[in-house]
């Protein structure tokens, strides 16, 4: 072969290769974007199925009652924990108002007295882990154990087993519906709250009435997740509590606990 001949030649090789690269990075953009895109929507429908509380994908969950009988439901999470369920106490009983616990199983080793004091007085109970973990971190056997060791704790102190369920932060897993149907268990979210973990008490209160309607389940929090009992003040949830009463009822709502919105069995 010729020098020009060959020049010609691996020039044309070099062009050529030059081309399928740039092709194959061309055809590699839509592939990258595709992968990006289904991963995307897989993290959407996992936070969406996971978090939202009134997401139905992994399991049966309570979000609201009915709204015939003009019926509302508070709840309080994370308790109990002294003084602050004391004066929830006091202010439900002031006000004739029922409602629904949901007690962390180290809180209840903490403070059993509020605990037969929540029952006696004719409230709900129901089981928010034992200590408060994210179920995601939880394997199958952690997330029995945090629900039965939380049972134990309860029933022991009120002779009481509590058929309802709600996970730390509103985050449900993998498996744990199994682990509530096997125990009969109801899984329970909210349709309203006062968001009241970060909330001052007028906002508490504007938040909590916004979804203040029949049927609604109502959150907010008397006790502790995972920080420290000491750490926590839940004064403005208290102070934000008598208003969020008193307008309920003047709308003509009826105060009930959560298990009053199930279906007889
Ligand atoms: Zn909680």
């Amino acid at each position: 072969m010729r020098p020009l001949v060959r020049w010609a030649k691996a020039s044309k090789e070099r062009r050529l290769g030059r081309q399928c690269g740039e092709n194959g990075l061309k055809m590699m953009w839509p592939i990258v974007g595709l992968s990006a895109a289904v991963g995307g929507a897989l993290g959407a429908f996992l936070y969406y199925a996971c978090t939202v509380p009134s997401s139905q994908i992994l399991g049966p969950t309570l979000v609201r009652g009915p709204a015939e009988g003009r019926r509302i439901a508070l709840t309080f999470d994370d308790g109990p924990l002294s003084p602050f369920t004391e004066q929830v106490l006091d202010i439900l009983r002031e006000r004739r108002v029922p409602a629904t616990f949901f007690v962390c199983g180290k809180n209840v080793e903490r403070f059993p007295e509020i605990l037969r004091r929540v029952h006696e007085e004719g409230h709900g109970l129901g089981n928010h882990t034992y200590s408060h973990p994210f179920l995601f971190s939880c394997s199958r056997a952690q997330m029995a154990a945090q629900i039965d060791r939380t049972q134990a704790a309860i029933e022991k102190l009120t002779g009481y087993r509590p058929g309802l369920f709600r996970p730390p932060y509103g985050i449900r897993w993998f498996g744990i519906f199994g682990l509530l149907r096997e125990r009969g268990m109801q899984m329970v979210q909210w349709s309203a709250t006062g968001f009241d973990w970060k909330l001052g008490t007028e906002d508490i209160v504007r938040e909590a009435l916004k979804g203040v309607q029949p049927g609604a389940v109502i959150l907010l929090h008397d006790g502790v997740g995972r920080a420290r009992p000491a750490r926590m003040d839940r004064s403005a949830t208290i102070r934000a509590l008598p208003a969020i009463i008193d307008a309920a009822r003047n709308a003509g709502l009826t105060f009930v606990k959560v298990q009053d919105f199930l279906p007889v069995a």
